[in-house]
């Protein structure tokens, strides 16, 4: 007989991959938001180690920006390989690859990143590290615990989970079939069947039991969720699996292949379709079409039929006439293109959510379902976190589903149609029909290029992003317009949101990054850099020429008010925190720097004053030349008049929430007033 402990905590997190893990960051990094008592967090996995090769490894902008804002991009940034360019390979006449096009990897100008890639298992060493320190140790992955059931009260879910032990927490790996006997990750591939299945587990161990009773779960257990069964048939993947198989292999490659350690897409003429991806450690993997291999009735292909013998000779046989060979191989699996999505991402109580390949499955090789799935958890970890803290309106976390399960739809999309353009076969010419166009082929990596980066995620309508347009821009008030005028999602409060005051700022995506100056010390800084992730919202003020007589004295006009008591400002922070423990007010001005002095021009609730630590010189910044690095044309860039400026509000994961004029005061305590308890 096991004895069961019973235990309360905030928030449990099902799973430790990618999607886990920036879930636990998130949660880790809001420990400087006041509450009551700390936030208690657990994060569990089955496994008993977490993943050293293969699996994921590209990088997009978007989850390197978020990394930064965690504080640990430069980490992955140093150690990876940097993505520069791709090459297409096509057939000529006679039937032989050449390079057909060169474009560049990430397009030019849209982040201060580039694409990268460095392998899962680097990515979630540094989350480890980023966890253990922001939550000062008190938030570690709790290894070998397996959930066992799941029951959703008044107050709060049951989950019962038991202890494994290493043998039992060590997935079954076979060690062999490559030259140097590398890891085979076919065990955390789609091909592998219920071969290391829960139950059996369960059943057999004799482990401890513990009861945890969590305020909220958040499921990131990965394709296979154990969370998304135990919420019901409902949330099951639906989409379709494809017959294409592919295999992957990280080699060092020994080959007179020129463009090996550039990005390829390599269409053969009749022997299947290859894609190259340059990796750190002169490492570099091949994702290769396995044309001998085929599904049977069931759908499934049989993986003891796939070995790397294979997986390798249908790369050198795309390769030809270029040799390749390798005699170091790293790691190797093979799956089965599919895309599927859940119905659903939140059980209707919201006190359960599901995250990454837990809810969306499709092919790697667009490189996406690490950057989705962490992206998720970013968008819901704040989210969470905020509501158990009792600083956010629980109806925020509706938006958690809006607004991802949209974005995942839109991958699902493009994967569907980029693996059905990169499986096919080369057109011969324009009558041939079946064969895929090499124009098209372009034509959707360009376009797939913006998708892949993720900085097109562009969030609709909800109590956190007010859309709207100037009616004044939209002429007629027709029923579109009237619809585009910004109703408050769940209060109903009529909004004037306006786009056109910045441009360059679209509400309801990440704010983009331009070089600003400090005004007290003249340090340049990528805009995007003050945005940390510590779970603040942020009011931007761009205060336009701050020397104009009339401009400052809006400015002074919006200051009082931000300082009045019943200001959403104050009414945000609590009983003896700091003033910008919950909304941060940042300034960007566009009068010259050296003619500008911070105490004489700007109102004290813009750089607020503490009788210890004195003046806060890190809140107002200049658009203005630097010494050493240029002019960021901020205000430009952002689309805002130099003169009037702008208010914009921007949530804690980056994304443009509300943009008005100085005068908007009372629309923009609205925008808290829906989102923040008041
Ligand atoms: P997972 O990484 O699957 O993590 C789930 C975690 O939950 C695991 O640690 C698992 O042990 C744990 N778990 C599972 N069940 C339970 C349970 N019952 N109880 C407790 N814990 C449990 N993505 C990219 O972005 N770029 C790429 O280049 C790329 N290449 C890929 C190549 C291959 C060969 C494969 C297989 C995938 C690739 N992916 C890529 C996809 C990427 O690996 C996944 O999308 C990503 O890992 C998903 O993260 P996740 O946290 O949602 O799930």
């Amino acid at each position: 007989e096991t004895a069961t402990s019973e235990t309360d905590v905030d928030i449990l997190i099902i799973g430790a991959g990618p999607a886990g893990l920036m879930a636990a960051a998130s949660l880790a990094h809001l420990a400087s938001i006041p509450s009551r008592s700390p936030l208690s967090v657990r994060i569990i996995d089955k496994r008993y180690t977490k993943i050293f090769s293969g699996q994921a490894d590209g990088l997009q902008c978007r989850s390197l920006e978020i990394f930064d804002s965690l504080g640990f991009a430069d980490r992955a940034w140093k150690e990876a390989n940097h993505m520069i360019e791709i090459c297409m390979w096509n057939p000529d006449a006679s039937g032989t690859i050449q390079r057909s096009d060169r474009i560049p990897d990430t397009i030019v100008g849209l982040s201060k990143f580039q694409q990268i890639v460095l392998h899962q298992g680097r990515i979630e060493r540094f989350f480890l590290d980023n966890i253990q320190k922001y939550s000062r140790g008190a938030i570690k992955v709790e290894r070998g615990v397996l959930p066992m059931s799941l029951e959703i009260g008044e107050e709060r879910v049951k989950v019962k989970v038991r202890r494994l032990t290493e043998e039992e927490a060590a997935p079954p790996q076979v060690r062999t079939g490559s030259k140097n006997d590398a890891t085979d990750g076919l065990f955390r591939s789609n091909l592998v069947g219920d071969d290391y299945e829960d139950q059996n587990i369960a059943r057999e161990s004799s482990g401890e039991e513990e009861v945890i009773k969590a305020r909220f779960v958040i499921g990131c257990d990965g394709a296979r969720s154990w969370t998304r069964r135990a919420l019901g048939p409902e949330f099951e993947l639906q989409g379709e699996a494809t017959d294409f198989i592919w295999g992957v292999m990280d080699i060092i490659p020994i080959t007179d292949f020129p463009d090996i350690r550039m990005r390829c897409a390599i269409h053969s003429a009749n022997d299947g379709s290859l894609m190259v991806i340059p990796r750190e450690n002169r490492l570099v993997r091949l994702y290769i079409q396995l044309k001998e291999v085929t599904p049977d009735a069931s759908g499934r292909a049989d993986r003891s039929k796939i070995t790397p013998e294979l997986i390798f000779s249908a790369a050198q046989k795309i390769l030809k006439p270029y040799k390749i060979d390798y005699e170091y191989c790293d790691w190797w699996t093979a799956y089965q293109i599919g895309q599927r999505i859940s119905p659903s991402f939140s059980h209707s109580s919201n006190k359960v959510f599901l995250a990454g390949d837990a809810v969306h499955t499709h092919s790697p090789k667009a490189g996406q379902g690490m950057n989705v799935s962490m992206q998720d958890s970013f968008n819901l970890g704040w989210k969470v976190g905020l509501v158990a803290k009792g600083i956010c309106h629980a109806r925020i976390l509706d938006t958690y589903q809006s607004e991802r399960r949209r974005v995942a739809q839109d991958l699902i999309e493009f994967d569907h149609k980029f693996s059905r353009l990169f499986s096919g076969r080369p057109a011969k010419d324009v009558m041939d029909a079946e064969g895929v166009s090499m124009a098209e082929f372009k034509d959707a990596f360009l376009k797939g290029n913006l998708f892949a980066s993720g900085l097109s995620v562009n969030y609709g309508p909800s109590a956190l992003v007010v859309k709207s347009g100037d009616p004044g821009e939209l002429g007629d008030r027709s029923e579109r317009s009237r619809e585009l005028e910004g109703i408050h999602k769940i209060t109903g409060e009529t909004f004037l949101a306006k786009q056109s005051l910045a441009k360059g700022l679209p509400v309801g995506m990440r704010v983009n990054s331009f070089k600003v100056l400090n005004q007290a010390c003249a340090r340049p800084w990528h805009f995007q850099e003050r945005l940390k992730a510590d779970g603040r919202f942020r009011v931007v003020l761009f205060a336009g020429n701050i020397l104009d007589r009339k401009q400052k004295e809006r400015v002074e006009v919006f200051c009082a008010k931000l300082g009045s008591p019943d200001g959403f400002l104050r009414r945000a922070t609590p009983e003896g925190a700091k003033i910008d423990s919950v909304i941060e007010v940042l300034t960007i001005h566009s009068a010259k720097r050296t003619e500008t002095e911070l105490l004489r021009d700007f109102p004290d609730i813009l750089h607020p004053f503490d009788p210890h630590t004195g003046w806060d010189y890190n809140k107002v910044f200049v658009d203005d030349e630097s010494y050493h690095e240029g002019f960021g044309d901020a205000y430009g860039n952002y689309g805002v008049d130099k003169e009037r400026g702008c208010l914009v509000a921007v949530r804690p994961d980056q994304y443009v929430g509300w943009i008005g004029e100085l005068e908007d005061f009372e629309q923009l305590q609205k925008y808290f007033e829906g989102i923040l308890v008041l």
